[in-house]
C-alpha cells in the first residue's frame, strides 16, 4: 500500500525567503557564480577558488546555510549570507510506493507544481527529473500532455529537484568523506519527467552541467539521459553543449501513426529525426541512442512494426526501450498484452538489439512514465479533446 505521508517540517533554518533581495546561488553556472561573488566584494584573485568551495558545499554536502561552511573565514560567511541564499523548491507531498519508488510533488515560484520520481534498483538509483511545468506538446498517450498550464523551469529549479531528493534520501557526502568513496543512492538522472527538455534548452543545459561537474553533483555524463520527443534542430546542439546520453521517443514506425501519437512529428518527421540522430556528434559504439517505444494495443505493436523499426534505425548504435503503456484516467489507449510485447521484443532481439522492457514502477502512486501531472492542475483537456487528437487509431 502506498504511504502518503505529508512532509515533515524542515529542521534546518531556511536562510531566506524568495523576494528578500538576495540571489539564490543554486543553478548559477560557474561563470555566473564567479561574477556574483566578485560583485558582492570577493577579490577577483580568490573568486575561482571560492566558486569551487561553494559548489562543493552546495552540491556535494548539501549545505543550506553559509554558517556551516567551515573552510571559509567567518566574516566572509557573513558577507555571503548578506547577499545570497541557497534555496530549494518547496516540498508539498512525498509518496512512497510498495516497491520503494518515491514520488515528490514540489512547488516552485508562482505556485506551480512539478513531480519528481526516485526509482531504486539493485544496481542503481534513478531520479526522473522534470524540465517544465506541464508540456506544450500534446502526445496523445501522455498524461502530462493533457495539462494546459505550462512554464519552463529555471536551472535552479531543475537542479533543486535533485537536491531535494538528496535531502530526503540522506544522500549527501558525510563529513570527511570524499567523492566516489561510496555508491550514492541517486546514481543516474533521466530527464523523463514532465516537459520537453529541448524546449527549455538553456536551463536544462546549465542544470545538467552542474549535475555532471566533478565539483558539482558529480555524476558522469553517461549516467545522465535526456529524453526528447524529437525537437530536431536542438539535437545536434544538445550533443555539443550538454553531451549526455540521448533517448528519443520514437513510438511509431510510420509517419501516419507517429503524427497521431507524437504530434511534433508533423513538424519534423521520422526521416528528419533519424537524420539528426545519425549525425549526433557523440554517437559511437559505446554511446548508443535509446529509442523509447510505448506499447499500445493494436496501434503500434504488430510484428510488421517491429520489422519496420529495425529497418528504420539500421546503422544507428541503438538500444530499444519498450515501455508498456501506463494507463491514466481518460486515456484513449490500452497497454499491449505481455505476450505481444514479448513477441515484439523477440523480433528486435533476434536482429541484435538490446531490448529491455521497462517494468512499470510506482504504479500505485501514479509515478510511472507518462502519468505525471500535477494534482492541483485542474484545467485539463476533456476526454473528447484527447480522443480527437488521438484520432481513429485509438481503440
Ligand atoms: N518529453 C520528453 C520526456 C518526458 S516523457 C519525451 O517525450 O521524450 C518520458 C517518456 O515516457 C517518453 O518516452 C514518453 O513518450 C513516455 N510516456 C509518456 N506517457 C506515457 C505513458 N502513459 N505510458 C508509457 N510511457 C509514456
Ligand atoms: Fe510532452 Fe513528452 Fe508527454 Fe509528449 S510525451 S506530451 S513531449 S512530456
Amino acid at each position: 500500500m502506498p504511504t502518503d505521508s505529508p512532509i515533515r517540517p524542515d529542521p534546518l533554518p531556511l536562510p531566506a525567503r524568495p523576494g528578500e533581495g538576495r540571489t539564490d546561488l543554486v543553478g548559477l553556472s560557474r561563470d555566473a557564480l564567479r561574477a556574483a561573488l566578485i560583485a558582492a566584494g570577493t577579490p577577483e584573485k580568490q573568486a575561482r577558488m571560492r566558486t569551487a568551495q561553494l559548489w562543493q558545499w552546495i552540491y556535494q554536502k548539501g549545505a543550506r546555510d553559509f554558517a556551516a561552511m567551515t573552510n571559509l573565514a567567518k566574516p566572509y560567511r557573513a558577507l555571503l549570507a548578506e547577499h545570497f541564499t541557497i534555496g530549494r523548491p518547496e516540498l508539498v507531498t512525498r509518496q512512497v510506493s510498495a516497491d520503494g519508488t518515491r514520488k515528490y510533488l514540489l512547488r516552485v515560484a508562482g505556485g506551480h507544481e512539478v513531480e519528481v520520481v526516485y526509482i531504486p534498483e539493485t544496481d542503481r538509483g534513478t531520479l526522473c527529473v522534470s524540465s517544465q511545468v506541464g508540456c506544450t506538446l500534446t502526445c496523445s498517450f501522455c498524461h502530462t500532455g493533457t495539462q494546459k498550464l505550462v512554464r519552463n523551469l529555471t536551472a535552479g529549479e531543475i537542479v533543486g529537484q535533485i537536491m531535494l531528493a538528496r535531502d530526503d534520501l540522506g544522500d549527501w557526502l558525510r563529513p570527511g568523506e570524499g567523492m566516489g568513496e561510496r555508491p550514492r543512492l541517486i546514481s543516474n538522472i533521466v530527464l523523463m519527467g514532465m516537459g520537453e527538455p529541448l524546449y527549455n534548452f538553456d536551463a536544462v543545459r546549465d542544470a545538467m552541467r552542474i549535475a555532471m561537474d566533478g565539483e558539482g553533483i558529480g555524476l558522469s555524463r553517461r549516467r545522465i539521459t535526456l529524453s526528447t520527443s524529437g525537437v530536431v534542430p536542438e539535437i545536434a546542439r544538445a550533443g555539443r553543449e550538454i553531451g549526455c546520453m540521448l533517448a528519443v521517443s520514437l513510438h511509431a514506425t510510420t509517419d501516419a501513426v507517429r503524427d497521431k501519437l507524437v504530434p511534433i512529428n508533423k513538424r519534423w518527421n521520422i526521416a528528419a529525426l533519424l537524420e539528426a540522430l545519425r549525425a549526433y556528434p557523440k554517437l559511437s559504439n559505446s554511446e548508443r541512442i535509446t529509442f523509447e517505444y510505448v506499447m499500445l494495443r493494436g496501434v503500434n505493436d504488430s510484428d510488421e512494426d517491429a520489422r519496420r523499426l529495425i529497418r528504420l534505425i539500421d546503422g544507428i548504435p541503438a538500444k530499444i526501450n519498450l515501455i508498456p503503456f501506463n494507463e491514466w484516467p481518460g486515456a484513449p489507449y490500452q497497454r499491449s498484452s505481455n505476450r505481444r510485447i514479448r513477441a515484439f521484443a523477440d523480433i528486435l532481439y533476434k536482429a541484435g538489439y538490446a531490448t529491455p522492457i521497462r517494468t512499470p514502477r510506482g504504479e500505485d502512486i501514479m509515478a510511472a512514465c507518462g502519468q505525471l501531472k500535477s494534482a492541483t492542475e485542474r484545467a485539463r483537456k476533456s476526454k473528447r479533446e484527447i480522443e480527437r487528437e488521438a484520432g481513429p487509431q485509438a481503440p
